[in-house]
């Protein structure tokens, strides 16, 4: 079974962030930290679909 697993891209700058996912990962309300412009987003993702729930402000 071929099992390629994707970076999450950051909603805001678009860069590749530290997580992978992968067809089958499911992720609710999900706390994402960009590594490049350090913003923080509560995401969830459902095969490979990703939703921002909020945007958090520092
Ligand atoms: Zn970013």
């Amino acid at each position: 079974m071929n099992k390629d697993g994707r970076y999450i891209r950051c909603p805001e700058c678009g860069e590749k962030t530290d997580v992978k996912v992968y067809e089958d990962t499911t992720l609710l309300h999900f706390p994402l930290v960009c590594p490049h412009c350090k913003k923080e987003f509560i995401i969830n993702v459902i095969q490979f679909k990703m939703t921002v729930d909020k945007e958090i402000d520092n």
